[in-house]
């Protein structure tokens, strides 16, 4: 048996890449997160599949279905929202896997923090804005290390998305206007893109009653940073370096205006 933890992206069927979707059209066994996994991709498997939705399943039934089927030649398709990678309890699984000597791999998903930023039309790293994202939560019944609380990620005003944290949204966002400042642009997208997906934006001080305005109390992401001012005030951030004419890089040579030509990145004319 070689079980698969697959990323099913953020709920846009589409979304799941071609490895993931080839390994869940072979799958004898699927498991699949029923809670925010669009069931929608079941209709790629085979037809004697055996599903189950582990929202209703605890750590050791999914185990128990591991273990059942150890000794068996096929596959199990383990499918994870967005990408396993993040908040997916996949590490006891993976131990698990190498205790036992099982076969396992891991096939990445799109995360819902990038499905957010695709929506919002949203670089997260902008020159001399920000070239940090922060992935974090509010801490809940899962405890946050104490050195990574909200006023510490604040401090570093960098690209911060919370996942798992929308309910807490009014004392969130007072906390992060302490470092980012009351009026810093602020965005939630709800089911990032689900055909029910809400995109609110606003500031930090007034988001929080848009959202509850919307009914907006789980699946959804906060996402705050200076690079959000791209929304009402295009271009006030640095152009990229990296298609910047007078800027050379491996893969291409700087435009020299006087001469015409282009120079290498080492500054010698080049053949253009
Ligand atoms: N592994 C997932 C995250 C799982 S934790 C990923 O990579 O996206 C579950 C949390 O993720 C939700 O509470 C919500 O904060 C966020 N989330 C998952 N799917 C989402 C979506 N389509 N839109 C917005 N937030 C989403």
């Amino acid at each position: 048996m070689k079980i698969y933890f697959i990323g099913a992206g953020p709920g846009d069927p589409e979304l799941i890449t071609l490895k993931g979707l080839n390994i869940l059209k072979q799958a004898d066994i699927v498991i699949w997160a029923g809670s925010l996994v669009n069931p929608e991709i079941l209709t790629y498997c085979r037809d004697e599949v055996e599903t189950f939705d582990s929202a209703g399943l605890n750590y050791d039934e999914v185990i128990a279905i591991y273990k059942k089927n150890s000794e068996f030649d096929g596959i199990i398709a383990r499918i994870h929202t967005g990408d396993p990678s993040i908040y997916g309890a996949i590490q006891e699984q993976i131990d698990f896997c190498r205790k036992e000597k099982i076969d396992w791999e891991v096939i990445p998903g799109v995360s819902s923090f990038q499905a957010a930023a695709a929506v919002l039309g949203q670089e997260l790293t902008l020159p001399q804005v920000s070239q940090t994202v922060i992935l974090s939560r509010a801490a809940g019944r899962t405890p946050v290390p104490e050195k990574e609380s909200i006023e510490k990620l604040a401090a570093l005003k960098a690209s911060l998305i919370l996942f798992l944290s929308v309910s807490q949204i009014e004392k969130l966002t007072e906390k992060l206007a302490e470092s980012y400042g009351a009026d810093a642009p602020c965005a939630v997208v709800y089911r990032a893109s689900w055909p029910d997906q809400k995109i609110v934006r606003g500031r930090l001080n007034d988001i929080a009653h848009r959202v509850k305005a919307e009914g907006i109390t789980k699946q959804a992401l906060i996402v705050v940073g200076e690079v959000l001012r791209a929304q009402d005030e295009p271009l006030f951030y640095e152009k990229s370096k990296l298609y910047d004419p007078d800027f050379s890089h491996g893969c291409r040579d700087a435009v020299d205006e006087a001469a015409g030509s282009k120079t290498d990145s080492k500054g010698s004319r080049g053949i253009s």
